[in-house]
């Protein structure tokens, strides 16, 4: 049997983002003595990222907001394929979690009278996004850590130990769930640093772990995002909701190719930045889809107009959401009236003045000095789509986060799915960390309570095909068994491979005879991943992680493929050239990928024997009195006929 630490903890955590800290707080605040892993240093998680700002119907910019009109515009948004539960949550309970993190500590920038300012974004009726000039994200960590901080204190004050309720495991990568009698029993990991393997025993894990933009090559996200939580879920037998929903932002920076698909805010153009193509034209005004027609501006002046009054405007379609804008670009592009280095003019100095672009965007003036050497209060910025975030992920319960179908499973934060449907609308990712954080560290300390006394046990077998599985790399030259004999690769090149297949072949707009050459791409990428061999020492070994990391980005990007080459229409951040509208029946299906043996029926544990599954599954329908909230005319263009009479 290896030798690993063992610890026992009621609620195990993994991921330390905005979701995971605000799990790990309400388990704690609950009584479950919890384990928080994360595989950066605590307080640098990707929701540090985040810039424009938070989304809750506080009201304080636009007296008529409230939770009904955010819960709207965010089913709008999501193309009606939002779990409406979730999205119904989510907006009731938004502006608690703001508020809350205010008494936290948070400093939140202020309107004129002293309340928590709020900014206009994509798809948001109202200025709705609380925030902190452009560092939203490093405030909402900065006052969770603060939290932890101080809740550790309390414990300290009681029992002499300021981990004895509450503890970090930072620089520490987990690479199983374990489970006995289907039920969670624990994680297995390893610490980053020393290569050390260990074993966390729990009846509850939660699961933060955020996206899967490592698997495209460009992107916005940082090199955490190897969908490590969606593939976790899908090797202990949970499925995952609607993977082939994945949001490309549209302005990402394309020059220099250094810093390609690094973000530039929504906030440039919430704020008065437009969008221009290299005629000089604006162009986002010919790409207003018909669903929207009625809320965004046919004019410049009407849409400038808007800024000042929007009570007697619309507003602009640089506002539209982000899946509409993105396609824009690439069109824009495609048809030869891109900028110099291929993307389109974002223009915010001729919008404000100079000291007022950098009071209230100082990050992307210091990000485009620094490098493009493009100063954005003179001139404008280059900017196209970058893979940002995904909506698909771990199906969930949407009351408990409860992972589908392995009790003691929980997910939330970008990792869980459902949400926000078909398309994701800017700032509600910081609002749904918060709200189902909180939710679900609350439901897995609640079933670890009542499990006290009969918890299921970790299992020794578990543990050495585990850390047989962690050490694989280092004997990649003795893999000779089928299916996956053949020499050792090198995981870099591997991972290179990869991305390239999803950008070029799953990207942005995507075609049946490319989906199969990248599913046939990656099929063998997973058996030659097999192989991927490093050399050296379990010591901080970055090749190793990687080797390790392949395993789930090959898993979750097959799912991304073959659920969007069933999904045969257009919806949110799902286009397809080959079936370029929304189709009504398609609303009500959701498609649901799990690992299964090659009869398709039983849930498998190997990533190269098991095969993605993929199953259909009808929509909830959702409730009358939210329907009410709709016009009958606008609910007709997403609705099937059935839903309608129903
Ligand atoms: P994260 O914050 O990414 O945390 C994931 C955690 O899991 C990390 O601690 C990581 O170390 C850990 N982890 C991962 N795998 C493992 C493993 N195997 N073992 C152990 N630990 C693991 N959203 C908004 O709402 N508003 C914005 O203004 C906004 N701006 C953004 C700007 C940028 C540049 C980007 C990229 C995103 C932005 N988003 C924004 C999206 C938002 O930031 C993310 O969706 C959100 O932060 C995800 O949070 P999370 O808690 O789910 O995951």
């Amino acid at each position: 049997m290896s030798v690993v630490d063992r610890q026992e903890w009621d609620v195990v955590v993994v991921g330390a983002g905005g979701a995971g800290l605000r799990a790990a707080i309400e388990a704690r605040e609950r009584g479950a003595r919890t384990a928080v892993i994360c595989k950066s240093l605590f307080g640098k998680a990707h929701t540090v990222m985040a810039e424009g700002g938070i989304a809750a119907a506080m009201a304080n910019a636009n007296e008529n907001d409230n939770w009904q009109v955010h819960f709207r515009d965010t089913m709008r948004g999501g193309k009606f394929l939002n779990q409406w539960r979730m999205a119904e949550l989510h907006a009731q309970e938004a502006p608690q979690r703001v508020w809350e993190l205010e008494t936290w500590g948070a400093l939140f920038d202020r309107t004129k009278d002293g309340r928590i300012s709020q900014r206009n974004f994509g798809g948001h009726e109202y200025p709705r996004l609380a925030h902190v000039g452009d560092r939203t994200g490093l405030e909402l960590i900065r006052t969770l850590q603060q939290k932890i901080v101080s809740l550790q204190q309390e414990d300290h004050e009681e029992t002499g130990d300021y981990e004895s309720r509450l503890k970090v495991f930072q620089e520490c990568t987990v690479t199983r769930v374990l489970k006995e009698d289907g039920r969670v029993s624990g994680v297995f990991g390893y610490e980053r640093e020393s290569g050390r393997f260990f074993v966390l025993e729990a009846p509850a894990v939660v699961i933060a772990t955020g996206g899967i933009g490592k698997s495209f090559k460009v992107t916005s996200n940082s090199w955490e995002y190897t969908g490590d939580g969606h593939a976790l879920a899908l090797l202990a037998g949970a499925p995952l909701l609607n993977m082939e929903f994945v949001q490309f932002h549209p302005t990402g920076m394309v020059w220099p190719p250094s810093v390609k698909g690094i973000l530039v805010t929504e906030s440039v153009r919430g704020d008065g930045g437009v969008l221009r193509n290299s005629d000089g034209k604006r162009f986002m005004f010919d790409y207003i889809p018909d669903v929207f027609k009625e809320k965004y501006a046919e004019t410049e002046e009407e849409g400038d107009r808007w800024y000042e009054d929007p009570d007697h405007n619309r507003r602009p379609p640089e506002l539209l959401p982000r899946d509409e804008v993105a396609r824009a670009i690439n069109t824009e592009v495609k048809e030869g009236r891109g900028s110099p280095h291929g993307g389109v003019f974002l223009d915010v100095s001729t919008r404000m003045p100079a000291e007022v672009i950098k009071r209230r965007l100082p990050s992307m003036y210091h990000q485009f000095k620094e490098l493009a050497d493009v100063d954005i209060t003179a001139e404008a910025m280059e900017v196209g789509p970058t893979c940002h975030y995904v909506m698909g992920g771990i199906a969930v319960e949407s009351d408990t986060a409860a992972a589908r179908g392995v009790p003691g499973l929980y997910a939330a934060g970008e990792v869980a799915g459902g949400m926000h449907g078909s398309n994701r609308l800017g700032g509600n990712s910081l609002s749904d960390l918060l709200v189902f954080g909180r939710r679900a560290g609350w439901h897995a300390a609640e079933y670890a309570a009542e499990l006290a006394g009969v918890r299921p046990v970790v299992d020794d077998g578990q543990i050495d095909s585990a850390a047989a599985e962690a050490l694989r790399p280092f004997s990649a030259e003795a893999e000779i068994e089928e299916p996956a004999g053949g020499p050792p690769e090198n995981p870099y090149t591997l991972h290179q491979e990869l991305q390239q297949t999803m950008n070029d072949l799953v990207g942005i707009i995507r075609r049946e005879p490319e989906m199969e050459q990248a599913l046939q791409k990656l099929a063998e990428l997973r058996l030659r991943a097999r192989r991927a061999g490093v050399e050296g020492h379990r010591q901080f070994n970055p090749g190793w992680h990687l080797a390790l990391d392949l395993r789930n980005m090959l898993l979750v990007s097959e799912c991304v493929a073959r659920a969007a080459l069933e999904r045969t229409e257009s919806r949110g951040g799902h286009t397809r050239e080959d079936h370029p509208g929304m189709d009504r029946t398609w609303r009500r299906i959701n498609l649901l990928c799990a690992l299964t043996d090659p009869t398709g029926t039983l849930a498998a544990t190997d990533p190269v024997r098991g095969q993605i599954t993929l199953a259909r599954e009808t929509t909830e329908p959702v409730r009358a009195d939210l329907l009410a909230l709709f016009d009958k005319e606008e609910l007709v263009k997403y609705l099937s006929e059935e839903e309608l009479y129903e």
